[in-house]
């Protein structure tokens, strides 16, 4: 086989299916390698809208299974029965920590990757972020301001789709809105006690990736409240929803699952990375080196170690 790309982005989660997009829109011929197992957006969810009493044990935790397979994965709210089709195996996925600094590394195996999991919570850096680290004399002074990144910022808010409330607060910089979920009952209560004793104080509704209006083919939420499961209107923004059905629509995109990058090379002029399919254990050479240039995906003879 062999096909033209410009650019391999490796995995297809928030920042490959930005990438994507972004790039196949400008023109360029993208090819996404993703390890995680193929997903259609739509008919993938399998869980999407599963009762409670279809779920195996009520969807309680298999202790056993957990603690031997996915020791740091079901540390996660977002993982229980419905969604654990969307995690690595932890067992199959050692990695080490020091001692002193343990970590939970919280990974995806499905193409879209941690987009389908997320809690959709987004808010913009304000200059007292870019600047902390200035003031309080510790780390490395940021090399940009909100100034820098708020075109960037309603650039990407208007394609995810956000909604909130404004406030016009200098720590908190507005985002392009959608308009803002209703707060309940006992919310509204607790905004109105916090701010009438707290003048300088503002609670308000949480700014999220989650639409409340209909934005392009994506339809507004109708606020099932299990998202992590995946969501078959698009009403969250998801690789899967939004970013590589974009880049899908120019005809640059090439999206392969099952392909895990071993190694990737850059020289100068060109990008090599090694992948391999791991739904075959057979590797692949993948290599993209500028406008016309050649691609090759070689299986080599020799067997696979990655995987
Ligand atoms: C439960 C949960 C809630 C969260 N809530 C929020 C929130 O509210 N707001 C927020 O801003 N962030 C949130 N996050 C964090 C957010 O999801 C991540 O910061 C974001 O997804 C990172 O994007 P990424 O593209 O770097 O990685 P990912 O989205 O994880 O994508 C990585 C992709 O790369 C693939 N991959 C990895 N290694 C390889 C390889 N060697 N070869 C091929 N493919 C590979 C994976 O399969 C995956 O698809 C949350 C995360 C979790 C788990
Ligand atoms: S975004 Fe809304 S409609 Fe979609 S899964 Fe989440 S709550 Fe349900």
């Amino acid at each position: 086989m062999s096909m033209d790309f410009d650019v391999i982005v490796v995995g297809s989660g928030v920042t490959g299916g930005w990438a994507a997009k972004e790039l196949t829109e400008k023109g360029l011929k993208v090819l996404v390698l993703d390890r995680g197992r193929p997903l259609t957006h739509g008919s993938g969810y399998t869980t999407e809208h599963t009762p409670p009493w279809k779920i195996p044990f009520g969807g309680k935790p298999l202790r056993e299974l957990y603690a031997r397979d996915y020791a740091v994965q079901s540390k996660s709210y977002a993982f229980d029965e419905t969604t654990r089709h969307f995690w690595v195996k932890d067992s199959d996925y050692p990695y080490t920590q020091a001692q002193d600094a343990p970590f939970h590394w919280l990974r995806a195996d499905v193409v879209g990757g941690k987009s389908l999991l997320w809690a959709r919570q987004v808010y913009r850096w304000s200059d007292l972020d870019f600047e902390a680290n200035r003031r309080d004399g510790h780390g490395v002074d940021w090399p940009i301001r909100y100034r820098d990144l708020e075109p960037w910022y309603a650039h990407v808010e208007r394609f995810i789709g956000v909604s909130g409330q404004a406030e016009q607060l200098v720590q908190l910089p507005d985002s392009v809105f959608q308009p803002a979920m209703q707060m309940s009952v006992v919310e509204k209560a607790m905004k109105q006690r916090i701010e009438a004793q707290f003048p300088a104080r503002r609670m308000t509704i949480g700014r999220v990736a989650n639409l409340t209006e209909p934005l392009g083919d994506r339809a507004a939420c109708h606020y099932c409240g299990v998202c992590q499961r995946g969501c078959s209107p698009g009403a969250y923004f998801s690789s899967l929803s939004s970013t590589l059905p974009a880049a899908s629509r120019t005809g640059n995109l090439t999206l392969r699952a099952n392909s895990l990058v071993e190694e990737s090379t850059t020289t100068r002029h060109a990008g090599v990375s090694r992948a391999c399919a791991s739904s075959t254990r057979k590797p692949a050479r993948v290599r993209a080196s500028g406008r016309g240039s050649s691609f090759s995906a070689v299986p080599p003879s020799a067997a696979c170690r990655c995987c």
